[in-house]
């Protein structure tokens, strides 16, 4: 399984043994996957997910289904979301270059860093973790992707009430599940006028929701970890 051939990451087979594990074949048929059941719909998200190696993001004994579209553990009882989910995600937020994005629940960094490619240098990605070993995991995974993180703030603290400091925000993305959604949600407050917010909203099923313009649209049944904290589910 060589990484010779995915294009951009550094070879696999560092001091670590991590590094980019999908087959060429494989990466291609999920890509056709992804355009043909229309998770993914813009050359841009298509770029930056070419360009962020998943491989680089989960467990090493899991790079082999790295371009599989399917959710995989990476420890302390959370998951990085299946291709699917990241790409349906990244196109309905609509990220443009120069952009400050607020990103809840940072885990593996895999979000985090396409973020960072899709802003680019001009933009600013912060993102909030809870859990110090993942926020730390994060940063190494996006500085083995090859990702910049000159444009990344990694935080760690409760993300449920948005980070105040950076706000107002042109775009926040939540990757755990919210309790619930409404115009009064600090997290809607740290948003622009016209920014764009999306967000898994609900108890072990969830609504992917999309929130811009003053409207709340459900736009994909989705089911991700909880969001955990002050507008969280409770500690489980
Ligand atoms: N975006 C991630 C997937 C994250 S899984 C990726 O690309 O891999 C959800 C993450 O949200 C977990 O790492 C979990 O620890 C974190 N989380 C849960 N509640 C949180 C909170 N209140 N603030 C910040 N992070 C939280």
């Amino acid at each position: 399984m060589g990484g010779k051939d995915l294009a951009d990451g550094p070879l696999q087979g560092s001091g670590r043994g991590r590094g980019s594990g999908g087959k060429p074949a494989e990466k291609e048929r999920m890509f056709r996957f992804l355009r043909e059941a229309s998770f993914l719909k813009t050359e841009r998200v298509e770029k930056a997910l070419r360009r962020v190696d998943r491989g680089f993001f989960v467990p090493a004994g899991e790079r082999g289904f790295a371009y599989y579209d399917t959710a995989i553990p990476i420890g302390h009882g959370q998951t990085i979301s299946a291709p699917a989910v990241v790409a349906f995600m990244l196109e309905a937020l609509d990220v443009r270059e120069g952009m400050c994005v607020l990103e809840v629940g940072t885990g593996s960094g895999y979000d985090c860093a396409l973020l960072s490619v899709l802003v680019g240098a001009s933009g600013k990605v912060v993102s909030v973790e809870r859990v110090p070993e993942l926020a730390a995991l994060a940063r190494e995974n996006i500085a083995s992707a090859g990702v910049s993180l000159d444009n990344i703030e990694i935080i760690v603290g409760d993300g449920s009430e948005g980070y105040a400091p950076d706000a107002p925000y042109d775009r926040i993305i939540v990757t755990a599940a919210l309790p619930s959604l409404d115009l009064n949600h600090p997290l809607v407050a740290q948003l622009k006028k016209d920014g764009k917010l999306v967000a898994p909203v609900g108890e072990y099923v969830q609504d992917l929701v999309l929130f811009g313009k003053g409207k709340m649209q459900k736009i994909l049944p989705v089911m991700f970890v909880p969001l955990v904290g002050k507008y969280g589910f409770g500690e489980r």
